[in-house]
């Protein structure tokens, strides 16, 4: 992360925006900032001192007074707002789920703006590098999901491009390729089997008719998570706490195959979501399911939220050795059967 000194305007403000959206604030003031950090974005450093100087930043159209504020005080070195922020919003986590955090090494499941993420896929990837992380796997929503921007074939080959490009620049940091991808009704998956060959790992997700029954529910997440292409079951049930149930299947026949098929169950972290609820995730330990512990993250501070499946992780005493995000990329991508060993 930014130190908390000498930071630019526009450091001082993004770091505002990471800190409201880790803090899941997506209200009135986390709007303002974002607005705020587009203004500056398009302005000279020098017409910005000189409005600073003169006190009139709020002149500007999407300048409000603690926008104002955080401005003056980054072209000064005051650090006072952002400190006070960054303590509001810290995320704390109890000491067993440190042990899991700890060990993460990358985040297999987040989106960029090229679904319905806010940031960009460098953003997001120089985020998760100031975390500690070794790697992201970027899963932006497949075509399916049109309210999300979900992507078709070819805008997906679109963004190949694009991070072949950035692992480039990043390394030894890596991005690696992936699609949350949308599990259909009869339990097909959302992109062509070509591509979904491709990607370096695959998250599938339900993401529509969460209310259809259980066997029905159980034959289509079981074609899902039996494909040789799906490496990771997104949030599991669909539900989101206090707003939608969980969705039912039998869990014996779901995870057992995901079990028997190397399809890791995801320890979806967003605070709405935390899925799969306790006995559930007791049910999948005990049928020796592999886990991964997903951000989902759709902003860079949303990066932030693994600790809430550490904590889960922790209180359920997970086995370590079977997250699979505590592996090396390269382990990772062999587990994944996307890479050849023998180059290594
Ligand atoms: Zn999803
Ligand atoms: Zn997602």
């Amino acid at each position: 992360m930014a130190t908390l000194f000498d930071v630019t305007p526009v450091e001082a403000l993004e770091r505002v925006v990471h800190c409201l959206d880790r803090a899941n604030d997506s209200g009135f003031k986390a709007k303002a900032f974002t607005r705020a950090l587009e203004v500056v974005r398009g302005m000279s450093a020098a017409e910005l001192a000189e409005r600073a100087a003169g006190n009139t930043l709020t002149q500007l159209e999407g300048i409000g007074d603690s926008s104002a504020k955080v401005i003056v005080q980054a072209l000064s070195g005051d650090t006072t707002y952002l400190d006070d922020l960054d303590r509001k919003t810290g995320i704390s986590m109890s000491p067993g789920g440190a042990a899991y955090r700890a060990a993460l090494r990358g985040d297999c499941h987040m989106h960029s703006r090229w679904s319905d993420g806010g940031a960009s896929v460098e953003a997001m990837a120089r985020t998760a590098l100031s975390l500690g992380h070794e790697y992201i796997v970027l899963t932006d929503h497949s075509a399916r999901l049109t309210i999300a921007h979900g992507l078709d074939r070819h805008r997906l080959l679109d963004q190949l491009g694009d991070v072949a490009l950035l692992n480039e620049r990043l390394a030894p940091f890596r991005i690696l390729t992936g699609m949350e991808v949308d599990i259909l009704e009869d339990g097909s998956l959302d992109l062509d089997d070509d591509l979904l060959g491709e990607l370096d790992v695959v998250v599938a997700s339900v993401h529509s008719k969460l209310r259809m029954d259980s066997d029905p529910m159980t034959v289509r997440m079981l074609a899902a998570v039996s494909s040789p292409h799906v490496d990771v079951l997104g949030h599991c049930t669909g539900r989101l706490i206090g707003k939608r149930p969980e969705s039912t299947f039998d869990a014996d026949v779901v995870f057992g195959a995901c079990a028997s098929s190397r399809t890791a169950v995801e320890l979806n972290c967003r605070p709405e979501r935390l899925d799969p609820p306790a006995d559930l995730l007791n049910r999948a330990i005990e049928l020796g399911c592999f886990f991964a512990i997903n951000s989902d993250a759709h902003a860079t501070g949303q990066l932030e939220w693994q600790p809430f499946g550490c904590d889960t992780a922790s209180q359920h005493a997970v086995p370590l050795e079977r997250i699979i995000n505590t592996w090396s990329a390269d382990e990772l991508l062999a587990w994944t059967g996307r890479s050849n060993l023998a180059s290594h």
